[in-house]
């Protein structure tokens, strides 16, 4: 079973000519409230793609979050670790999508923000019993280091997607089995800047010297640079049309580990991780754009 503990968010997205400049009025259209949070995307993406998931997660007692919850047990997730705050509404986001394609956001905590370190303690057996915790960066870090803290005290294996990029300590590092930073994040955490295969295995090689023993760096269109002590090699992804890039680190991490928990190989896990995630950006939205396994076993056969 896969773990998955992180961040609902409410998405209030808008679509707008440019973007309302200080004490601008703006009338946009196509106004949606759709579901998001790193933390959700990546459990409702492995649940979709067959694995089976338990959620860790803090909603708002409204009706959003109701909503959410219920879509994640229709997606097939246990939600027996989704605790409802009765103080702080649902996590959001507010997003405005210009014509340009380009987007502007604001986020909100929220109920995400009380995900603390004492509520991880109270699922300590959830975390003990499964074989893999996937940890993202949009709850308190006192509350990620605690789950990881408690999965490697258990011998279940750590994968942290360190988004949204932020700096941490080595102490967190050293837990971590698997990491998957895209571009970005990679940077942040090493200093080196990403953009091709060569920056690609010195990032590696220094996450590997804080005591990373697997590094994949997901490099968007290029695909995935892959550093574990069988091999270190770039594995490109597959050429689509992108419509909207949203989520797509989100999909190839719940689709790795899906794979990986079904067995695959790691090729195969890859291959598995990469046309899910390609799938997902020829779509619009977060969830709304993660497909299911028999989408991604067709996409792979044609
Ligand atoms: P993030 O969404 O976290 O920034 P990336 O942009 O690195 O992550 O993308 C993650 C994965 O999604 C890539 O490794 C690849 O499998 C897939 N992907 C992203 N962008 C594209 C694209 N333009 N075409 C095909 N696949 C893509």
């Amino acid at each position: 079973r896969l773990v998955v503990l992180g961040s609902v968010n409410a998405d209030h997205v808008l679509r707008v000519p440019h973007f309302p400049r200080p004490g601008e009025t703006l009338t946009g259209h196509g106004y949606q409230v759709v579901p998001g949070g790193k933390g959700a995307n990546q459990a409702v993406a492995a649940a979709r793609l067959g694995a089976p998931v338990s959620f860790i997660a803090r909603i708002g007692d409204d009706a959003i979050g109701r909503q959410m919850q219920a879509g994640f047990a229709a997606d097939g997730i246990d939600v027996s670790a989704v605790e409802r705050d009765e103080a702080l509404p649902t996590g959001i986001a507010i997003i405005y999508v210009s014509d340009e394609g380009e987007n502007s956001i604001g986020i909100s905590a929220e109920a995400n923000g009380a995900l603390s370190p004492e509520m991880v303690k109270r699922h300590e057996s959830m975390i003990a019993d499964a074989h893999t915790l996937l940890l993202q960066l949009e709850v308190p870090l006192e509350s990620v280091f605690e789950a990881a803290r408690l999965a490697r005290a258990h011998g279940t294996r750590v994968v942290l997607n360190p988004a949204p990029a932020r700096p941490l300590s080595a102490e967190l590092l050293a837990l971590v089995d698997l990491i998957t930073p895209n571009q970005t994040e990679a940077e942040l955490l090493t200093g080196v800047p990403v953009t091709d295969e060569a920056s690609a295995r010195e990032a590696a090689a220094r996450f590997h010297q804080l005591g990373i023993q697997e590094v994949m760096i997901t490099l968007g269109a290029q695909g995935v640079y892959c550093s574990n002590p069988s091999q270190q090699v770039l594995i490109p992804g597959f050429r689509v049309t992108a419509v909207d890039t949203t989520a797509a680190g989100d999909t190839f991490n719940g689709a790795l580990l899906a794979a990986q928990l079904a067995g695959h190989d790691f090729h195969g896990a890859v291959r598995f991780a990469h046309g899910a995630a390609a799938l997902s950006v020829t779509r619009l939205g977060a969830q709304s754009s993660i497909p299911s396994e028999a989408e991604v076993e067709a996409f792979l056969l044609a």
